[in-house]
Formats: C-alpha cells, structure tokens, sequence
C-alpha cells in the first residue's frame, strides 16, 4: 500500500520537481555514489577492500531518443574498459530501456550485444536488471539472445512478485545460467504480480531453491534477513557449493550484513548506480521503506 502511494506520488510533475532539485542534499546520497565514473571507481576500491564485490549501475531508464540510448551505450563501455583499467573487482548491471529498447527493440538489442561483446573481452560480466512488466518477454529474449553469443558473461533478473517467474526460471534453467533474483520494485497490477507481501516472500525463497537445486548460478539479491536465513539453511542442508550463489545487496542498505556475510566466506556483491539520472532510482528506495520517506522528511525539516 506505502509502495502504492509513493510511487504513484512520484509521478507528479509537481513532487517530482521538488524532490528533483533537493532529493539529492535530502538522502538520495545515501543511495548513490557520487556522480562520475572516477567517484563512483574510488567508491569501489573502498567496498573492495572490505572483502565485497561490486555490480555497478550507471543511472538512467527509458531514453527518449536515440541519441541519448548511443550514450547510454558508450558509456557502459566507458565503464567497463575503467573497471579493466582500475583493476577493481566490479562487473556491471544495466536496464533495456536505457540502452533504447523502449524506442526500438533492435536498438536495444544491438546494444546490449556490444556491451557484452566488450564484456567478454575483458572476460567480465553484465547484468540485465528487470523493469516493468511490459517489458519482461522482450529482456528474458534479448537475454537469451546474448547468453548464446556469450554464455559466462552474462545474467538477468527474476522477480518474485511476478505469476510467471516460476515457469521463466524453469524455462531457462540450464548450463552456465546466472539469475539475480529479487522481490520486484515496480508498481504492478494484480493481474500480474502477488499483491500480499506474505506470497511475495514465500515465491522468493521457492525460486532460489529452484534455482539453486537446477544448478544455476544464483545471486540472492534482498536485505530480508530472514530470507537470507533460509537460504542458508537450505545451502547447508543440500551441500550447495559456495562457488554457486552470492549475496547482493542495494548501496546505502545494510552494507554491515553484507560485510558479515563476506567475512564467513560467502561471495558478496554490492548494487552501486552512480550519475546524474537518479530519481526513478531514489523513488523506488523510498517506496521500499517508510523510514526512507522520514529520513528524507526529518533533513528538510533540519534545513
Ligand atoms: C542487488 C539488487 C539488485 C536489484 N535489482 C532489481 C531489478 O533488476 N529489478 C527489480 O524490480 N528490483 C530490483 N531490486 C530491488 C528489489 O526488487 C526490492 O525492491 C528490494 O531489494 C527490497 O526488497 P527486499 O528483498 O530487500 O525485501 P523487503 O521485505 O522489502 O525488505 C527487507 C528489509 O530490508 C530493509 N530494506 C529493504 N529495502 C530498503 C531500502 N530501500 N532502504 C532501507 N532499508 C531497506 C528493510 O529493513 C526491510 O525491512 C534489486 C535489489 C537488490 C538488492
């Protein structure tokens, strides 16, 4: 119901240019890091030396013309040949829609191709995020598509509040298959997704058993302890190998149960997106959590 409210909120031409030009002094920071290549590369090293991984996400979704999907493009390449340069242990995670699917499916298509092209190279790897609902078909193909050019680099994202997400995992379970699985941040109809929180959960720890037991590589992206808690009873009980799944986790969100995890040998991976486009990204943290909306209210309060 919070996430209902918040995130038809942000729609509004009128909040979202108040939130626009002080979201970013008022917690979106915290949610951030920083706003260039170079900043977000320092913010790196820094998770790095803490025993964690990286995906990193430049900001942005949905261009509007093509030549904003080129440079959405060109600078994922930018962020790759850094992260080769920089020797910082980081792959990246991208959305369709940044890369022109929206516009065009054969935009999207070829660039997102590149990008993995340039990711074998460096022998690295990218994560396809998952948007919205219309948009599921279309990504799980152009996946598909780039798993077969490039099978060790590249994954996508399931979400757990979607009907359909058990037959896609089973669908396309198989050799060298790397799944994110997540609960789902956008604002769905019923039609689609679970509306009870309660089933959400349940769906979740099913899929990463399913997952894991088909032998997929499975990233367990949630801050839900006790989901975490299951899963690694379920590892443990089933002699899940440990080179098998990692644990990921949002920038800005309990990074010290990460770090716990990384410290009993688990592989750990933080979510950092850097750059200007943050909003959409800020709204659904927001969404995510009551707390988020306090926090922001009590430093405009402070002000
Ligand atoms: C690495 C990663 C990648 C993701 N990629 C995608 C994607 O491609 N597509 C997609 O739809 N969604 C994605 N998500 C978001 C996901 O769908 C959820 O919206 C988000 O993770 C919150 O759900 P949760 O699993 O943490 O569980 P929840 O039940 O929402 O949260 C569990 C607890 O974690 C804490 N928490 C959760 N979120 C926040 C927050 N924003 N701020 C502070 N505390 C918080 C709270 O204490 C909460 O009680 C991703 C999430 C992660 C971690």
């Amino acid at each position: 119901m919070f996430r209902e409210v918040v995130l038809g909120l942000a729609g509004n031409p009128v909040v979202e240019g108040a939130l626009k030009r002080y979201g970013m002094q008022l917690g979106a920071a915290r949610f951030v890091a920083g706003a260039t290549l170079p900043e977000a590369i320092e913010h790196i090293r820094s998770i790095n030396q803490k025993g964690v991984t990286v995906t990193l996400d430049h900001l942005g979704e949905a261009v509007r013309q093509q030549s904003e999907a080129v440079n959405a493009k060109d600078s994922y390449l930018a962020m790759l040949d850094a992260i080769h340069q920089s020797g910082v242990d980081a792959n990246v995670s991208l959305k369709l829609t940044m890369m022109g699917l929206g516009l065009d499916e054969e935009l999207g298509r070829k660039h997102l191709l590149e990008i993995v092209d340039k990711a074998a190279e460096y022998n690295n790897f990218v994560r396809i995020d998952m948007e919205d609902s219309p948009y599921t078909e279309v990504t799980l193909k152009l996946f598909e598509e780039a798993h077969a050019a490039h099978p060790q680099n590249v994954g996508v994202v399931l979400q757990a509040y979607l009907y359909r997400t058990m037959d896609d995992l089973k669908r396309l379970s198989g050799p060298n298959k790397n799944f994110r699985i997540v609960k789902g941040a956008y604002r769905e109809p019923v039609s689609v997704a679970f509306p009870s929180k309660a089933d959400v959960d349940e769906n979740y720890v099913r899929l990463v058993e399913e997952s894991l037991t088909r032998g997929n590589y499975t990233a367990v992206a949630t801050h839900d302890e006790r989901i975490i808690g299951r899963v690694l009873k379920f590892v443990h009980e089933h002699n899940v190998p440990r080179d098998q799944f990692e644990f990921q986790m949002l920038y800005g969100v309990r990074f010290s149960v990460l770090e716990s995890l990384a410290k009993q040998g688990f592989a750990t991976r933080v979510y950092v997106p850097y750059g200007e486009d943050w909003y959409a990204y800020y709204v659904r943290r927001v969404a995510e959590r009551p707390a988020n909306l306090l926090f922001f209210a009590r430093a405009l309060l402070d002000r």
